[in-house]
């Protein structure tokens, strides 16, 4: 449905890229280099439909934090949030609108 997938990115908008948690702030682009060293996903290949387009504060932290363990050549101490995959929305079980509902409060 075209008006339900609307609201769907609406709250995709708000969402963490990383931990898909609401709070997203920084855009993810900025981080690329480092979000495809440490999670593996190229995020200029996210579709703004489907994936969130920013990171939050939390996790924007903890890239900071290991960005510089990388360079420095150090083991990478921070335990970094897996990373969430998002699915295109689904009218039957939409991840978004499912988690959004009384989700369990989970660290980022
Ligand atoms: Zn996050
Ligand atoms: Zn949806």
């Amino acid at each position: 449905m075209m008006g339900q997938d609307q609201g769907h990115i609406k709250k995709l908008v708000n969402l963490c890229r990383i931990c898909g948690e609401t709070g997203g702030e920084t855009e993810s682009n900025k981080y690329r280099e480092e979000i495809l060293a440490l999670h593996s996903v190229d995020v200029s290949e996210d579709l703004p439909s489907v994936a969130p387009t920013k990171i939050c504060g939390s996790c924007r932290k903890k890239i900071d934090c290991c960005k510089i363990s990388v360079k420095e050549g150090k083991a990478i101490t921070a335990t970094l949030p897996v990373i969430s995959i998002f699915l295109p929305h689904n009218p039957g079980s939409c991840q978004i609108f499912c988690r959004l509902k009384g989700r369990p409060k989970r660290q980022c």
